[in-house]
């Protein structure tokens, strides 16, 4: 059987976005101070990549599977620091899983 890339399988989740009101917001500029960069280890998505060419997070909302590791592990986005948050998206939006 044909191992799935991540994006793969999340292709075949159906996902609402809320381009207006991501239910993620993070300060990419800020995230440069970032000592540990964990959440490029912990997003079982993969939505955030450190961009070594532009030495800056990257990160998209789109495709987040609402686990809730980033919240953890993030201290900023735990502690809502100002340019930090994390809420789950509002009803009838966000992943609809069929995949994983
Ligand atoms: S762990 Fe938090 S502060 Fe650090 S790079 Fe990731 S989102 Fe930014
Ligand atoms: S909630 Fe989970 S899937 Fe979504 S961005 Fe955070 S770690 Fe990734």
């Amino acid at each position: 059987m044909k191992k799935l890339t991540i994006d793969e399988r999340l292709s075949k989740n159906r996902f609402e976005t809320d381009d207006h009101n991501p239910h993620i917001v993070i300060d990419k500029d800020a995230c440069k101070t970032c000592s540990h960069r964990a959440c490029t280890y912990c997003c079982p998505a993969e939505r955030y990549k450190w961009d070594t060419a532009n030495d800056k997070l990257s990160f998209d909302h789109v495709g987040c599977l609402e686990c809730g590791n980033c919240r953890l592990i993030c201290e900023r986005l735990n502690q809502g620091v100002p340019g930090y948050s994390w809420n789950y998206p509002i009803q009838g939006m966000g992943v609809i899983f069929r995949e994983g």
